[in-house]
């Protein structure tokens, strides 16, 4: 057989499949077909679009909206609900970027497992940094740099559609990098040793996560069904730390967010138009002390 130049050119370039194994595809597909109303319709209010939970106090008024001190407006009651969760979601977003820093806009950070942005355009817009954001979902991705490209910060910020775990990106490029609730689709020791590559010496890693609670015992029921609903595995709180140190991550801060996750729980299971079914779950495996919401913060030795 000839090849023909032609040919040769029009041939495609090999690209690397960002899924490593069955089950990633599987994650994919339930991150491209997610429409749930909790993360668009919260999204919709400041194009800050984020697929994590949120800590901090509720403003319960929020539930009394009344018009005018006589009856309650339905739709402005659940316009005010919906605004309360996304400001808890938006003080999550806040709590970890802040813990990224300092970072100069010489900097460039990454967004592991990074959902439909919102978490790298808060890094973005609070310290002026580059920033790469990866996702196992090409919707996501398109979806993410629409919005960067809305914003006119897609020279900035932008999305791949690959693998956390294998992401090609250079060694030591990067100031800071973190996983906002998505520690839990991969195993510990792949990811803190891609990230470890990818940060310089003396870079800062952040993690917001559920894990289970040693001190529990082994995953509760209520953890199982976590895992079944996301079709995810959360890990113990313990294989945290004994994954970090393997890989050059020392934590330098960790905070017990449990009793601040709560009160977003509380309101969400209320939001009749945004709940999952998945709310009681959440609270009851909280309440049973045994699952936690943890802030881990590292630095890259
Ligand atoms: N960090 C985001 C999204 C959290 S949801 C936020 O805070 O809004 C979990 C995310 O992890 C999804 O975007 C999913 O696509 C991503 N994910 C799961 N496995 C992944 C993998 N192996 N590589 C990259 N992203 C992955």
């Amino acid at each position: 057989m000839t090849i023909t130049d032609a040919d040769t050119t029009a041939a495609p370039v090999p690209t690397q499949s960002p899924y490593h194994s069955t089950y990633q595809h599987r994650v994919a597909d339930y991150w491209n077909a997610e429409e749930n109303a909790v993360n668009l319709e919260l999204g919709k209010i400041d194009d800050l679009y984020h697929h994590h939970y949120g800590v901090g106090g509720v403003d319960w008024a929020v539930l009394d909206e009344d018009h005018g001190g006589s009856e309650v407006d339905p739709v402005r009651r659940r316009d005010r609900i919906t605004a309360e969760l996304h400001r808890l979601e938006q003080a999550q977003a806040d709590l970890l970027a802040g813990r990224l820093g300092p970072l100069s806009p010489a900097d460039r950070v990454l967004d592991a497992g990074c959902g439909r942005g919102g978490g790298s355009v808060v890094a973005h817009l609070r310290y002026g940094c580059r920033a790469d954001g990866v996702t196992i979902s090409g919707k996501q991705a398109d979806f993410a740099n629409e919005q960067a490209r809305k914003r006119s910060i897609d020279d900035r910020v932008r999305y791949h559609h690959l693998d956390m775990l294998g992401t090609g990106f250079p060694s030591g490029a990067f100031a800071a990098s973190w996983n906002n609730e998505s520690t839990m689709y991969v195993e510990l020791d792949l990811l803190f040793a891609e990230h470890a590559r990818l940060l310089r010496r003396g870079g800062r890693y952040v993690t917001i996560t559920g894990c289970y609670n040693d001190a529990y015992g082994r995953a509760s029921r209520e953890v199982s069904l976590i895992n079944a609903h996301y079709i995810c595995d959360i890990h113990p709180r313990s294989e945290y730390f004994r994954a970090m140190a393997r890989n050059r991550l020392v934590p330098v801060h960790v905070q017990d967010l449990t009793a601040d996750a709560i009160p977003y729980w509380q309101l969400r299971k209320q939001a009749d138009h945004l709940v999952t079914g998945i709310e009681d779950t959440f609270l009851t495996a909280y309440e049973n002390g045994s699952f936690q919401y943890l802030l881990i913060a590292a630095d890259r030795v």
